[in-house]
Order: C-alpha cells, then sequence, then structure tokens
C-alpha cells in the first residue's frame, strides 16, 4: 500500500485513522486534500477538521474524548491530548428500543462432531483431568505425560489428556461471597462438551475444595451404566475421584499408577466415540480479543461481527464477553437486548463490576495497555467501541454471570473480565467449543480445551506471524478483500477446525495458556 490512506468508521467522525504500514510522515496530502501537520504512526487518528480545545472527539460516531487544546485539522491526535468522558450512568438506559431484522435462517451448514449424551457437541475428544486443588498439580502432571507417552497410542481417537490445573481449591475464603464464582467455574470446565462427560478428579484430600462441594450429586453425566445404580438418574453416578491421602497409597509410584489406571477406563469409554454429522447450531462459540490496536476495531472485530450474525442465522451459540470492554457501550447493548429482562440482566452485571473495580479503587480505564495506546487506541472508550463490535447486529437473546453454564441459543453476553486468560477459562465454563480470538499488536495464545482461531487486523502482522495467524483480516484494510468476504472465510474455518479437518496454528505448535479463574473472593 503506497497511496497514503486513512478510514473513517462513520460520516459523522472528526478523526480517522493512518492506515499505511508505518505511519504517514508530516507533510503526507492525502488525496482529498487532507494534509499531515505532524508524522502519525499506523493506525493512529489524525483530526479531519479543526478541533478547538474543549471540543468532542468522535470515532464510531462516539465522543470517544474531549480535545485539551485547539488541534488543527491534520493533527495526530493521542492519547495525551484527549481527555475520558465520565462512564455512563446504569439509570435512563434505552431498555429493548431497537429491533434488529430478523435475518434469513441459514441452513444446511454441517461439521463433524462428537455428540455428547446430554445433547452437547464436542470439537475435540479429550481426556480432562479435574483437579480439587493446586497441591495435586505435580503429581497430575507427573501422570498426564506417562499416559500420553503410555496410554494414548493405544486408544488413537483420543486427541489428547489436558490436566485442568489452578490455583485455587485451599487457603481460601470458600464461603465467602463470590466464592461461588471460581467454584462453580471449575465444576463447569469439567463438564466441557469436549471432554465427553468423562469426569475425572485427582484430589489431595485435606482440602477445603473438596470433590463433591466441586461435583455434588446430579451434576456428573452417566456415561456409563457401570457407574450407576439405576440408569436414567445421574444422582447415582459416581464421582470418579483418586485422592493422594488415601491409606492405600504406599509412595509416590502409587499415586502415579492408581491416577494412571483410573484413566485407561476413561480413555477406553472415549476411543470408542466417532464424529458424526451434526448442525452448525451446536457450535458454541466465544469470542475475544487481545493485544488491541485501532485496527482491531476496523478490520478483524467487524469481521467476527459478520461471522457472529452468520452463526446466530445458522442457530449457533455465540457468547461475547469483557466488560470494561462493553461498559462504554452498555446503551448499545440494553438498546439490542430482546427483552427488558436481557437488558436488566447486562446492566446488573455492569453494576456488580463497577463495585468489584471500585473496590480496588480503578476503573475501567485500568484495562487499557501500553501496547494499546502505541497501536493507536487512546481510552478505554475507543477501545470499547472497537470491541464491541465483534457481537455484530443480532438481538442480544440472553446473559449470563461469570462461570455459569450457557443453556441457550442464539447471542448471548457472558459477563467476564476481559483478560484474555480468565475470559477464555470462563466461556470455557460456558460450554464453549470454539474459540474467535483477534488481535492487532500479536498474542500466541491458545487453550489446550478447545481450539483457538486467531485473527489478524493487520497484514503487517499476518506477514510476520505467518505461521500462528489463522485469518489475515488486515485485506479489509488494504481494500482487498471486504468484511463480508473475510467473515464468511472465518465461517467456513469454524466449520473446518470444528471437524477436525483443520488444525489451528495453536493446535499445530500446541500452544497454550493456563487456566485462570476468576476469583474476587478473599484468600487466607
Ligand atoms: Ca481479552
Amino acid at each position: 500500500m503506497s497511496k497514503p490512506l486513512y478510514i473513517t468508521m462513520h460520516e459523522a467522525d472528526n478523526v480517522a485513522i493512518v492506515a499505511n504500514d508505518g505511519g504517514l510522515p508530516a507533510g503526507t496530502v492525502f488525496p482529498d486534500g487532507l494534509t499531515l501537520v505532524d508524522k502519525v504512526p499506523q493506525a493512529h487518528k489524525v483530526a479531519l477538521v479543526d478541533i478547538p480545545a474543549g471540543g468532542a472527539v468522535r470515532r464510531y460516531n462516539v465522543t470517544i474524548g474531549y480535545a485539551l487544546k485547539d488541534l488543527p485539522r491534520g493533527t495526530w491526535v493521542h492519547e495525551r491530548l484527549l481527555q475520558m468522558p465520565e462512564a455512563r450512568e446504569l439509570v435512563g438506559l434505552p431498555i429493548a428500543t431497537i429491533k434488529p431484522p430478523v435475518q434469513a435462517p441459514l441452513e444446511g451448514y454441517t461439521f463433524e462432531g462428537y455428540r455428547n449424551l446430554d445433547g452437547s457437541v464436542g470439537t475435540r475428544n479429550i481426556l480432562a483431568i479435574t483437579q480439587t486443588v493446586q497441591c495435586v498439580a505435580g503429581v497430575t502432571d507427573f501422570a498426564v505425560q506417562r499416559i500420553k507417552s503410555e496410554l494414548l497410542p493405544k486408544y488413537p481417537n483420543v486427541d489428547d489428556v489436558v490436566a485442568l490445573e489452578h490455583t485455587y481449591g485451599c487457603g481460601v475464603a470458600i464461603d465467602a461471597p463470590g466464592a461461588e464464582i471460581p467454584i462453580r467455574t471449575l465444576r463447569n470446565i469439567s463438564l466441557n462438551p469436549n471432554f465427553g462427560g468423562e469426569v475425572m478428579v485427582v484430589s489431595l484430600g485435606c482440602e477445603k475444595l473438596q470433590p463433591e462441594r466441586l461435583l455434588p450429586p446430579g451434576s456428573i453425566p452417566i456415561v456409563d451404566e457401570r457407574n450407576v445404580a439405576d440408569v436414567g438418574t445421574n444422582e447415582e453416578a459416581k464421582l470418579d475421584v483418586v485422592c493422594l491421602q488415601d491409606d492405600a497409597h504406599v509412595g509416590f509410584m502409587s499415586m502415579v499408577d492408581s491416577i494412571m489406571r483410573q484413566a485407561e477406563e476413561h480413555l477406553e469409554r472415549l476411543n470408542a466415540r466417532r464424529r458424526e454429522t451434526v448442525p452448525a447450531s451446536e457450535l458454541v462459540v466465544g469470542v475475544q480479543c487481545g493485544g488491541s490496536d485501532a485496527f482491531s476495531g476496523v478490520t478483524a472485530n467487524p469481521a467476527v461481527g459478520y461471522c457472529t450474525d452468520l452463526l446466530v442465522r445458522a442457530g449457533a451459540s455465540v457468547m461475547f464477553s469483557e466488560v470494561t470492554e462493553v461498559r462504554d457501550g452498555i446503551d448499545q447493548l440494553t438498546s439490542r437486548a430482546s427483552t427488558p429482562e436481557v437488558a436488566e440482566a447486562m446492566i446488573r452485571e455492569m453494576a456488580w463490576y463497577d463495585a468489584y473495580l471500585d473496590k480496588g479503587r480503578v476503573d475501567r480505564s485500568a484495562n487499557t495497555t501500553p501496547g494499546n495506546k502505541k497501536g493507536g487506541l487512546s481510552n478505554i472508550v475507543e477501545k470499547a467501541m472497537g470491541s464491541i463490535v465483534k457481537s455484530g447486529s443480532s438481538a442480544i437473546s440472553g446473559v449470563i454471570s461469570p462461570g455459569e453454564k450457557l443453556k441457550q441459543k442464539g447471542l448471548i453476553y457472558a459477563a467476564t473480565p476481559a483478560s484474555d486468560f480468565i475470559c477464555g477459562t470462563l466461556q470455557l465454563a460456558a460450554g464453549m467449543n470454539l474459540h474467535v480470538f483477534t488481535t492487532g499488536r500479536g498474542t500466541p495464545y491458545g487453550l489446550a480445551e478447545v481450539p483457538v482461531i486467531k485473527v489478524a487486523t493487520r497484514d503487517d502482522l499476518a506477514r510476520r506471524w505467518h505461521d500462528l495467524m489463522d485469518i489475515n483480516a488486515g485485506t479489509i484494510a488494504t481494500g482487498e478483500k471486504t468484511i463480508a468476504d473475510v467473515g464468511w472465510e472465518m465461517f467456513q474455518l469454524m466449520l473446518d477446525v470444528a471437524s477436525g479437518r483443520k488444525k489451528t496454528w495453536a493446535e499445530q505448535w500446541k500452544l497454550h495458556n493456563a487456566l485462570v479463574l476468576f476469583n474476587p473472593a478473599p484468600v487466607t
């Protein structure tokens, strides 16, 4: 791209972002006559008109800040020149005022998935080993390495063995308000569709989070009639627990052997599973962004939004999340709620999070990172406007709280922190079977539990990280492709990845981040 190019998001905007790789020098003249007063880095903003001191700076047709001094046309508009607007109050919001036109159902799209007894569908066939407490992590990891090398080759239909390691379980105020969040998160992750209902637990014995508190009777699926006294009620399903402090264990190898023996029973059943053709409506997609830049909201996130609409039309479930990145657009979301109850639930989640941040004496502005700012995002308002577009244009049909399991189709707001690892962990608990992640600055993010499709916002990133990024949405900025082109490309890739026909780069290299539980309660 040699011709100077800027991108405007809305006709009412008075700033645009510079699209050219490497940015543009002062004195650059655009085809319409706009001349740069300053050097402007790529993805950073330029004033399209003279903006007086105190004047509103608008992008996405939203005020992202107020000018701290006169900003003549052609000025580089960066975060030090802007005062951030106050957060919108959570009263007097528009409630379910917009009825997005219902789009034609998208029929005939399928993928090859693993159907579970509870009706959910997995995109991978993984043995997950749940842990009640961090104390057992080393022993479990040792056993998992041996399971991978000694047992897994005998069970070729099983994709992987994953230890669900975490830092919770003891040394925590387990009855404090908020403690139910990490506990239900762990429970619901153990029941993720990619694990086939094969719940297996390693416990220490003396920890606060006892196995029956983590997975009480009734919460475990029946996977085998041998496990139940009376087939048909899962109240009787026996929880499979290896307890390290059990008197029967003499020596370390006895513990490892016990985990391996139990694992083999689950591997046998998992290995008997086969993929079958299921409708695209069985996808449960979690979308998020991380390492964002000003292109995130121009290329990758709008393409995700387009794909979100396709998924909703296909009858699938799509979750968008990240409270601090939607907080400044709450009016856009409450107005798009399908019912007043959904709008109220959204407001409740925002209010809860405002109070949570307030306890730490910060607000939503603590979200932005040095990299975001270097990438042209001046503040959280601008970042939020670019983040929210991942949700597309459909009506929002439901809201879930952190760690809850999703039980409905359509576009869902899953309230989570914006932290990449915590958001991913909570979307896993909600039942996500496919993850889409957009990035502008670049992150090698991945999860062991579910495939992660990564989308680059810029050509330059896609080129340099050619074996880490699955989709290049930078082609939208250069004009090679439209948002719809990339949205459809993403949809098709999702069906291929969900079917196991294609692996994501993160799967290829086995890149995965730790599960990080959201624990708003005190530790002791
Ligand atoms: Ca994030």
